[in-house]
């Protein structure tokens, strides 16, 4: 599934494409999505020049003059490809596609079917229900030790499904999970309430460090993910327990094996030692 440095690489190989251009069509192939395509999206969209192009939580934010903002989220396996218009190629998994006046396609294709487009008015995009609830970004200062203190507090979750959690924070998916948590030496199914406030300084710093090393990298190609362009993202090459149940800790002193526990219905990768 596209996590956040996915979704970030994703919109700096479409931004470069699209910025200033006018959209000159849109056609619509299969509309079953997670929510079904919108009839009316075109006639929102014709003959309006993209103003600028940023990420909120895992969602692509295209916006558009005269008030109106396209929402785009990958789901579990949503691919953005960009090509010329002369070399379109439809397959049975694209669901829609925006052309632009300098001949440039935006693809969107998806196995899966769990992604979603959505016009909204822009100045309503943050009071929509698909944004209102969301807690902070995890590289804003706004997120830092003193913040996962607080949300920490009397919750006997396990401090990973509070990280995980979209109403605290954003964006910080299954393998970064468990990335941060290895790094900062926390295992995953400590009770939130029992954090100290330096575990919670760690906690923060990793996450931070993680998601922007593999910003950095161009994503984790793990499950279909690739970049608009075709090509492979790099950090799953750097993962250090995520998928690697059984292989040994690669921290030198330490010669446990990597465990694979089940947390709220996801794996969940830990050294039991290194972790406490
Ligand atoms: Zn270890």
């Amino acid at each position: 599934m596209p996590e956040l440095p996915e979704v970030e690489t994703v919109i700096k190989g479409i931004e470069p494409k699209i910025i200033r251009n006018e959209i000159i069509d849109f056609k619509k192939y299969s509309p079953k999505l997670r929510y079904q395509i919108e009839g009316n999206i075109r006639n929102k969209i014709i003959k309006k020049f993209v103003k600028s192009i940023y990420r909120r939580a895992k969602y692509i934010i295209i916006v558009l003059e005269d008030n109106q903002t396209i929402v785009i989220h990958l789901g579990m396996s949503g691919r953005i490809i960009i090509s010329n218009s002369e070399d379109r190629i439809i397959t049975k998994h694209t669901h829609f596609l925006i052309s632009f006046s300098n001949e440039v396609d935006l693809i969107y294709i998806d196995p899966r079917r769990f992604g979603l487009i959505k016009v909204i008015p822009s100045n309503f995009l943050f009071k929509s229900k698909l944004f209102r609830h969301l807690g902070v970004e995890p590289l804003d200062r706004t997120f830092n030790r003193k913040y996962l203190k607080r949300i920490c507090e009397n919750k006997k979750s396990p401090i990973k499904s509070t990280i995980m959690n979209q109403k605290h924070v954003v964006g910080v998916g299954n393998i970064y999970a468990s990335e941060s948590l290895y790094l900062a030496k926390v295992n995953p199914i400590k009770e939130s309430r029992s954090l100290t406030t330096e575990e919670c300084n760690l906690i923060v710093k990793y996450i931070k460090k993680v998601l922007n090393k593999s910003i950095k990298l161009g994503g984790s190609s793990i499950n279909d993910y690739a970049m608009v362009s075709g090509k492979l993202g790099d950090y799953q090459n750097k993962l250090a327990v995520y998928g690697r149940e059984g292989s040994i800790c690669r921290k030198r002193s330490c010669k446990s094996k990597i465990l694979r526990i089940v947390i709220a219905q996801r794996s969940t990768f830990y050294c039991p030692v290194c972790q406490k």
